[in-house]
């Protein structure tokens, strides 16, 4: 099984990276691919540049087993849409398992995704979630939760997607907007993200003037 992280990673941080880990390491994931998106759909534009976001991204992912970029929505024109990520790489990667890994935050506005439950047959959702979740209130995304729920982490090697899946991660408060706010502000940025992605920041000034 394969883990899908999508993102703007502007920049990467702790917040991403540890439940990454947890996940790969609960789930004996083969690999993690980091996907930095084009073209953001849902939100703001990233500020940093994407070879900037992707040098962010290398720095971070240096040295940890695993942990691939994968530049599918760099390389393609337009909108990042997930769901034509996914039929990509399904395609790129025949007979794999493909597991997306989410946020809470994002998985709580999944259905205002370009086609949910496309995405949601193309491959299995992973929640990285606090211990002890309560289904969501929107009643779409509540039923499709009460439709493809898996108890259990065994039941996702078995399909080729279609269930949902809710994994404990340690929950590290951390955002990009935060960090690029203190980078604005002069504050230190220093254990929010890997030394090296600070360096980065640093060095090329990235962030000041944006608030
Ligand atoms: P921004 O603050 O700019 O919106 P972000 O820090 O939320 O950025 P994104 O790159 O937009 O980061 O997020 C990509 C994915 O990472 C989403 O699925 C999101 O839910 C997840 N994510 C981001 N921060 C955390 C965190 N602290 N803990 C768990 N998941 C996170």
């Amino acid at each position: 099984m394969i883990g899908i992280y999508g993102g703007t990673f502007d920049p990467v941080h702790h917040g991403h990276l540890r439940p990454a880990l947890e996940v790969m390491e609960a789930l004996g994931l083969d690999e993690v691919r980091f996907l930095p998106l084009r073209r953001a759909v849902h939100r703001e534009q990233p500020i940093a540049t994407q070879d900037q976001r992707l040098a962010m991204l290398r720095a971070a992912l240096a040295g940890q087993p695993g942990f691939v970029i994968d530049e599918i929505e760099l390389e393609r024109d337009g909108p990042s849409y997930m769901v034509d990520t996914l039929r990509q790489l399904r395609g790129k990667l025949p007979g794999r398992t493909l597991c997306l890994l989410l946020g809470g935050d994002a998985f709580n506005g999944f259905m205002t995704w370009r086609e949910p439950e496309a995405i949601s047959s193309l491959c299995h959702l992973v929640v990285m979630q606090r211990p002890g979740h309560r289904l969501p209130e929107e009643p779409r995304l509540r039923a499709l939760v009460q439709e493809r729920h898996s108890p259990s982490a065994g039941a996702l090697a078995e399909p080729d997607g279609g269930r949902i899946f809710f994994q404990p991660v340690t929950q590290l408060d951390i955002s990009a907007t935060d960090i690029r706010r203190r980078a604005a502000n002069g504050q230190s940025l220093r254990f929010l993200l890997p030394d090296s992605v600070m360096r980065i920041i640093c060095e090329q000034n990235l962030y000041t003037g944006h608030h």
